[in-house]
């Protein structure tokens, strides 16, 4: 087992196509580690180099203690698991998985006919970790089958289970769920935690989709055009993003913004976006910028139906007034599209509200869930 680190590492495509920019980012041991990022942030540039499927353009890449930038991908003792299984389509999934163990026994010379006692127990050793696996992620009964007779999910699990049976230092994953319906990446997801559990193999697991880094990371690294913008547990993230393209990304529905000034009056420090202004406690750095441009952001987990119980109360300073535009139920709850005066935004609403479309009603918002940008720099001010 490893940790893997980044080390100052740019990786530059051709001349001037920057794709990760001076990446300094380390993951534990046994940690299972998020890299999430909208499409062309240089996540998976980020992940191949790890592999050495690609070359740091400059930079260190170490797993555990060792520089590994020239070490060719077959001696860094990694194990990858792709979006498209990449598995082999004329053998069965036994073969599919012993494939890599095979061809290791053979490197080693420990199969020729001279050791015939040796290439039985290494024959026996290789059934015995493929029944294991087999075990482990429930395909044993599809052993002799070839891929082409298997689900997605089945071939995604035959893709983990290769992987799985070279005891890896580091597990690669590179979108291994993005081919699954919905309901099948609900429940791979949780296996791949499970198993995470149990091997304690570290993983670095690439993503687009915010959900899944909140889920499954231990920690996620938010990246956006090839640099790393936060790095830290997903909770964490999600209550303190350092800026509004964190405070975007992550988080469903995303958080509403809404474009405000600074207005610091005697001792109180307001957000104040036209139609309403919202307190800051009297400590926050926002009170040395009176009439700043800022940028308010609020979840829509934030804002409450006033006349429904909750944890938060209303207050003289939190109580907003908005219009119901439109009411879409998801069952658990609904989710308001509300307007007041020119700011749009969205709220999360439980489903016994009385409030109904094209009403005018009151809000609560919980104050201490609230986040200040800087409107030209788009750093969180906190
Ligand atoms: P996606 O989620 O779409 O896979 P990503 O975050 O994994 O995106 P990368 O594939 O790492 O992003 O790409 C990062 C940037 O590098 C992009 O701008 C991409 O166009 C560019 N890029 C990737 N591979 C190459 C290549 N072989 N040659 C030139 N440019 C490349």
């Amino acid at each position: 087992m490893a940790g893997v680190a980044f080390k100052a590492i740019d990786k530059v495509y051709g001349k001037d196509v920057k794709a990760v920019s001076n990446l300094n980012l380390e993951i534990k041991d046994k940690e299972f580690m998020v890299l999430v990022g909208p499409s062309g942030c240089g996540k998976t540039t980020a992940l191949r180099m790890i592999a050495g499927l690609e070359e740091a353009t400059s930079g260190d890449i170490l797993i555990g203690d060792s520089r590994v930038n020239d070490v060719p991908p077959k001696d860094r003792d990694i194990a990858m698991v792709f979006q498209n299984y990449a598995l082999y389509p004329h053998m069965d999934v036994y073969d599919n998985i012993a494939f890599g163990l095979r061809i290791r026994e053979l490197k080693s010379g420990a199969w020729q006919l001279a050791h015939l006692a040796e290439a039985k127990k290494i024959k026996v050793d290789i059934d015995n970790r493929i029944n294991e696996v087999a075990r482990m992620l429930d395909i044993e009964k599809y052993l002799r089958r070839k891929p082409k007779e298997l689900s997605g999910g089945q071939r995604q699990r035959v893709a983990l289970a290769r992987a799985i049976v070279r005891k890896p230092k580091v597990f690669l994953m590179d979108e291994p769920l993005s081919n699954l319906d919905a309901k099948l990446r609900v429940q791979t997801r949780a296996e791949l935690i499970r198993l995470h559990r149990q091997l304690g193999i570290t993983t670095i697991y690439v993503t687009h989709d915010q959900v899944e880094a909140m889920t499954m990371g231990q920690r996620m690294a938010i990246m956006k055009d090839g640099v790393l913008q936060q790095c830290d547990e997903p909770e964490k993230v999600y209550a303190n993003p350092v800026n509004k393209f964190v405070a975007g990304f992550i988080g469903s529905p995303p958080m509403n913004f809404i474009p405000s000034k600074i207005v610091v009056d005697g001792g109180n420090v307001l957000v104040d976006c036209g139609e309403f202004k919202l307190p800051l406690p009297e400590d926050h750095p926002a009170k040395a910028m009176n009439g700043k441009d800022v940028v308010l952001g609020i979840r829509p987990e934030s804002i409450f139906d006033r006349n429904m119980e909750s944890h938060v109360k209303a207050t003289v300073n939190n109580v907003i007034s908005a219009k119901v535009d439109v009411l879409e139920p998801l069952g658990h709850e609904y989710v308001a599209y509300l307007n007041a005066g020119p700011h749009n935004f969205i709220a999360t609403i439980d489903t016994g509200t009385k409030i109904q479309e094209g009403q005018t009603a009151q809000f609560m918002v919980n104050l201490e869930a609230i986040h200040v940008f800087d409107a030209e720099t788009e750093e969180a001010i906190r």
